[in-house]
């Protein structure tokens, strides 16, 4: 029989949730079931915990399990690689084993039974150095696997892939433009689509580049009045995007140059703080609860659950979409993709908002307002029968994308819900026609695809029209940052739109995350955005 060693890691810096290694379960630390089905199995000569912490060194030695020796912080990152700190560990160790099994704290339903089991399989396939699983998950597509007699093979092949195909369901790219100058100043930019082209984006900004490199960026308007007059028979859409995240990469350069906010450059602030609303609430913990490691929205009573955590997080508004929990849950978008062109109004449709509502409204108890992004997804008539079945419901708007103004001005005069719209809109050539019909009470502004200096320009003709701008921001923290600053240099702000919801490692891959309490966002006041983009992290993730 060889001789194995069991290694837990419970390394004490997770960001996402601090100390989730000795977070309590039915009374004790999750890492005590690790330690427990370990020594259960009986098949480990000795059980050994790998930490950087002596408080969670404690409480491993209190369980039954060794702690010869402290992990250093450098092998505890966030993106420290298993083989470093089992090298690491084995070395410590004076014995020498001829097996090590790797038992995680975080995974406390893995019982004693699978850890034997995992041993037996491995000695019984003399051809493998190594196991991975012998028990199916069902959860991750990229996880499953085929039972073939004693071993799994994976499901899917994955081998030819740069990101494993499981983060790949439901994917919104992240695309970020980098300005440097001669001297080595380095401006950012986001310029997130995810809405049919960013390798086009990507590209538009290549073909754009001529334009730029060369210049001397702080004359910014002259540039972005050359990209535009370069682009002027395709105007708005991509090339719109890619001249909007030029623009605010040279705005962040001179404004760095100049030690100052970007607000700063346009007279402001005009405000020390601004009010946030959970955006895509519900959303995201039914298209992406995997990616994002939140609780799948399985039922109406997760919907209640996160209404009280609305509240619970200090948010005073929320918005949601057409979204049906269940073991499958679904978030319905016939204006995207789908079975059926018509966009026509349903029943089912009706129901299940005013259900969802309904279960949000349980949990908030009218703490929290909602708001109701229908997108794309209905035509007129539809939004007027959904205006209808939510009335009565303190919504703070009804958000609707749509391409006529005129149309979008009697959805106005025929709801009694406030109308949000603009988010698809670009420059102040493409809102004019829509506040000139009154189309809209608030008028939602992408200041990452207009660019800071013309989205400036939106919110100073909505102001002529007595309408206030809620930014439209659904991407990194770097956009947040930049909508904050925008909010700081506008006086007619309605409300900021941040996403709470999303991939764990959104948090690394800026120099600092924005500081959000009681529903209001502190605006930044560091040099240019005031944040900037950890490369290393961003290098981590790619996207093809
Ligand atoms: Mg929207």
């Amino acid at each position: 029989m060889p001789s194995v060693v069991a290694l837990i890691p419970a390394r004490s810096g997770s960001e996402r949730v601090p100390d989730k290694n000795i977070r309590p379960l039915a009374g004790h630390p999750l890492l005590a079931y690790a330690i427990a089905a370990a020594h259960q199995a009986g098949v480990f000569d000795r059980v050994v915990c790998s930490t950087d912490s002596g408080k969670i060194g404690e409480v491993a030695q209190r369980y039954g399990a060794d702690v010869p020796f402290l992990r250093p912080a450098e092998l505890a990152t966030s993106t420290s690689p298993d083989i470093e700190w089992i090298t690491h560990a084995l070395d410590q160790l004076d014995e020498h084993y001829d097996l090590f099994a790797i038992v995680r704290a975080t995974n406390p339903f893995r019982g004693a039974d699978v850890l034997r089991r995992g041993l037996e399989q491995l000695l019984a396939t003399p051809e493998a150095d190594s196991i991975r699983a012998v028990e199916l998950v069902k959860q991750h597509p990229g996880k499953m696997w085929v039972l073939e007699g004693r071993t799994m093979r994976p499901l899917l092949e994955q081998a030819h892939l740069d990101v494993a195909w499981h983060a790949g369901q439901y994917q919104r790219p992240w695309i970020f433009l980098k300005a440097t100058t001669d001297d080595g100043a380095v401006g950012w930019a986001e310029i997130t689509d995810s809405h049919g082209s960013p390798h086009g984006l990507a590209g538009i900004v290549e073909d754009l580049a001529p334009h730029v490199v060369g210049r001397d960026p702080r004359a910014v308007e002259r540039i972005v009045w050359d990209l535009f007059r370069a682009t002027r028979q395709s105007p708005g859409s991509v090339i719109q995007k890619a001249i909007g995240g030029i623009e605010n990469a040279l705005l962040d350069l001179k404004a760095k140059a100049l030690g100052v906010p970007v607000y700063e450059l346009f007279g402001g602030p005009t405000r020390d703080d601004v009010a946030v609303y959970w955006s895509h609430c519900g959303t995201t913990r039914a298209r992406a609860w995997d990616v994002t490691n939140t609780p799948k929205l399985a039922s109406y009573d997760e919907v209640t659950a996160l209404g009280r955590e609305v509240v619970e997080r200090g948010f005073k508004a929320f918005k949601t979409n057409i979204v049906v929990p269940g073991d499958e849950p679904q978030v319905l978008m016939p204006g995207f993709g789908g079975d059926g062109l018509d966009r026509n109004p349903s029943p089912e449709l009706e129901d299940a908002l005013v259900r969802l509502l309904d279960a949000f409204h349980a949990g908030t108890g009218g703490q929290a307002q909602p708001i109701v992004d229908l997108n794309f997804n209905l035509t007129a008539e539809g939004v007027l029968r959904i205006a209808r079945a939510l009335d009565g419901r303190d919504l703070l708007w009804l958000e609707v994308d749509a391409f006529d103004p005129v149309s979008l001005a009697a959805v106005r005069s025929g709801s009694s819900i406030p109308i949000c719209s603009g988010e698809n809109l670009y420059t102040n050539r493409g809102f004019r026609p829509f506040l000139a019909a009154a189309a809209m009470d608030v008028a939602s502004v992408d200041v990452i695809w207009n660019g800071f200096h013309q989205a400036k320009k939106i919110a100073d003709l909505a102001e002529t029209f007595e309408v206030n701008c809620a930014p439209h921001n659904y991407y990194s923290h770097l956009a947040t940052f930049i909508s904050a600053q925008w909010c700081a240099a506008i006086p007619n702000v309605r409300i900021l739109e941040v996403d709470v919801d999303d991939v764990p490692w959104r948090e690394q891959l800026t120099t600092s995350v924005p500081e959000i309490a009681n529903g209001v966002l502190t605006i930044p006041s560091g040099p240019g955005w005031g944040v900037d983009v950890n490369e290393d992290v961003l290098r981590e993730h790619p996207w093809s």
